[in-house]
């Protein structure tokens, strides 16, 4: 929470720091742009006139709506009283501090979307691509106990054969699939034993490719 919401100002209790803002209610036509543009809710409409129903929420510095009332209403002290607090509360020590917290959380911060980032390019999906005769390799049946009970699948399976005749009689064919994470986890581990099993196979990998 910081110091402001708490109802100080850099340590200032802030009914001490002389900044609250004054409509004069005769000069207000009633247009309810301080009302819809605080955001600090200072503001209620009384009978068609803003008043500042909780002036101690205004922002220290902040002259906003005075500065867009059409009609100049909004009146603020000088800063000149702000100043001079800032000088005898000698606010800059506690104004460090918060500095401090404020880098160490905007560090800690990018430091998390930095790693969010990386976790995000890791592949979780890869392409393979082999080649070879699949007739009596029981290939498929390997590959299915090798994504069994683990949190990978195979999708996108494509086999082709040259011809009918061709595959009858042993001639090379084609196979591509992706293998995916389920629980997106970083693929290339997996990827490895996929690699194994198509070596052990004797089918020839024409390419394993994580996909982005
Ligand atoms: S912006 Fe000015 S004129 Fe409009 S409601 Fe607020 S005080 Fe009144
Ligand atoms: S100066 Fe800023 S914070 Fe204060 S009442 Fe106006 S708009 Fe709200």
């Amino acid at each position: 929470m910081s110091d402001d919401k708490k109802n100080t100002w850099h340590g200032i209790p802030r009914e001490d720091v002389p900044w609250i803002p004054t409509v004069d209610a005769e000069g207000c036509i009633g247009c309810q742009l301080c009302y819809v543009t605080c955001g600090r809710g200072v503001y209620e409409m009384h009978d068609g006139v803003a008043v500042a129903a909780a002036p101690m929420e205004c922002a220290v510095g902040c002259s906003t709506c005075a500065n867009i009332c059409p009609t100049a209403a909004i009146s603020f002290p000088t800063l000149d009283a702000v100043w001079k607090l800032e000088r005898e509360r000698q606010i800059f020590r506690t104004v460090k501090k918060e500095a401090l917290r404020k880098h160490e959380r905007e560090d800690a911060k990018k430091a998390r979307e930095t790693a969010q980032k990386a976790v995000e390019h890791v592949p979780t999906r890869a392409k393979v691509e082999l080649a070879g005769e699949f007739g009596d390799k029981r290939f498929l049946v390997r590959l299915e106990e090798l994504i069994e009970k683990k949190p990978f699948d195979i999708v996108k399976l494509r086999l082709e054969v040259p011809t009918l005749k061709g595959a009858r009689q042993k001639a090379p064919s084609f196979m591509s699939f992706e293998v995916t994470s389920e629980q997106q986890e970083p693929i290339a581990p997996f990827l490895e034993d996929v690699k194994n099993l198509v070596h052990d196979a004797g089918l020839v990998l024409v390419a394993a490719t994580p996909v982005a």
